[in-house]
């Protein structure tokens, strides 16, 4: 099978630079083992709230000049401080134009309500997700917090507390409905995705308007888990309507229904685009020949080869299996490419849970142009991207979305530069 590029990986990555490929007219496919990290996302982007010394960061755009000062590895080094606010702002562009509507700006983080009732810095959080341009507060005195009966990975009384202590009255209520009724009979089916699925229909979206309105009573603004549809996105739009009164969800534990939902969007466009999307497929091999990649196999191939002119490596991290540890050191299991990672074991992390854990910093290591590094040398037509890349840290810097998304285009533009 031949095509201009292959893509390992059909996460955020993975997908925004085949977008970016396959729009430019490339014959593009992209192999996805499975779920990805936008499954467990928060319904916001980050893309630079701390720099590495842990210094807190309002405006990213001002900071990454200092980021790539301390840590000159970091990925954002590869894109330079220069293109970083366009490449931020064609991301965000990028999302819009798939539909993925957000609000935010590089130049500016805002702050978004945790699950937990805490409030977060971040860059974009998805339109209807409630979000405060303010570190300390919302922007409303009093709200009623509605959950589904029975729907355990929302903690309302955490919100409630949170929302106390950010000086914000919250009234706890619940709502059934008879379409839930149904899932509750099985306690694990009771999970966020199920219940948005409820109300992709309209007659049950508009039984819980029905409920609303009977029990808001005069608060200023209504707040929801974030279960109202997977594949409509007009819901909380459609409430607030018919409540005459802003309406906005908060995240819940996970499977995330903001992740699932950008997921399916971006898979859309990348396919609108003529790319060849790959589902539940590993690639497992390499053929190469001197510094480059001549053949990639994949579990359900078998024998029968990707060839592309360029290969873009976007697995991940620990948590997708593009980096392995084991007892010997952390590998990248597909091309054998470098990894930065501490020799001795015992630097790997620290006692401390909650400090900042060396290992989330290692990873596979590029030159400037993201070629990925075997022995060394650059492997000439393989691009690496996304969260499996060396020299940051997506916790504690909180850049998870903007290194993914942002690498991925500088990968596209250099790719489709040549
Ligand atoms: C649990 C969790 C929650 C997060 N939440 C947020 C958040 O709310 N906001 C934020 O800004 N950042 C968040 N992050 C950071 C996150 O890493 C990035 O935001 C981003 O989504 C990562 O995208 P990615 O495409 O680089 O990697 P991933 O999302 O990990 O995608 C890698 C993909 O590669 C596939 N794959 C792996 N190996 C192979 C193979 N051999 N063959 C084929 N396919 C393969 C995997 O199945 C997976 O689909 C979170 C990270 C984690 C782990």
């Amino acid at each position: 099978m031949k095509f201009d590029s292959v893509i390992v990986g059909g996460g955020l990555a993975g997908l925004v630079c085949g977008i970016r490929l396959a729009r430019a007219g490339r014959r593009c496919a992209i192999v996805s083992s499975g779920q990805s990290a936008l499954h467990f996302s928060s319904g916001s982007f980050d893309l630079l709230n701390a720099l590495p010394d842990g210094t807190a960061v309002t405006n990213p755009v001002e900071a990454v000049a200092e980021t790539i000062r301390q840590v000159p590895e970091h990925p954002y080094a590869r894109i330079g401080a220069e293109r970083f606010a366009t490449l931020a702002d064609e991301a965000a562009a990028l999302l819009s134009e798939t539909g993925v509507a957000t609000e935010g700006a590089a130049t500016r983080n805002h702050y978004r309500v945790t699950p937990m009732g805490e409030l977060k810095p971040t860059w974009l959080t998805l339109k209807g997700y409630v979000y405060s341009a303010d570190a300390a507060t919302l922007s409303w005195r009093n709200v009623a917090l509605f959950n589904a009966e029975g729907f355990l990975d929302f903690y309302t009384k955490f919100l409630a507390d949170g929302f106390q202590r950010m000086g914000v009255a919250c009234e706890v209520h619940t709502f059934n409905l008879p379409a839930i009724e149904t899932i509750r009979k099985n306690p694990s089916e009771m999970r966020s995705a199920n219940i948005a699925r409820v109300f992709d229909r309209e007659e049950n979206l508009q039984a819980l308007a029905e409920i609303l309105r009977r029990e808001t009573g005069t608060c200023e603004a209504v707040l929801l888990p974030a279960v109202l549809g997977i594949d409509r996105y007009d819901a909380v739009e459609r409430l607030s309507e018919a409540l005459g009164r802003p309406v906005a969800v908060v995240a819940t534990l996970p499977p995330s229904v903001p992740g699932i939902q950008t997921q399916i969007r971006l898979r859309r466009c990348f396919q609108q685009a003529g790319g060849t999307y790959m589902l539940g497929d590993t690639a497992v091999r390499c053929e190469m020949q001197g510094d480059r990649i001549a053949a990639l196999y994949t579990n359900n191939h078998g024998d029968i080869a990707f060839e592309a002119k360029d290969y873009i490596l976007a697995t991940g991290s620990y948590f997708s299996q593009g980096l392995v540890a084991s007892m010997e050191g952390v590998c990248e299991p597909l091309f054998g490419l470098d990894v930065a990672c501490a020799a001795d074991r015992g630097a790997w992390y620290d006692r401390d849970l909650f400090a900042a854990q060396p290992f989330e910093t290692f990873g596979v290591r590029t030159d400037d142009a993201l070629h990925g590094l075997r022995e060394g040398r650059p492997v000439e037509n393989l691009r690496v991207i996304g969260a499996g890349l060396a020299g940051f840290n997506p916790v504690k810097e909180g850049c998870g979305a903007g290194v993914s998304m942002l690498t991925a285009l500088e990968a596209a533009r250099r790719i489709l530069e040549k």
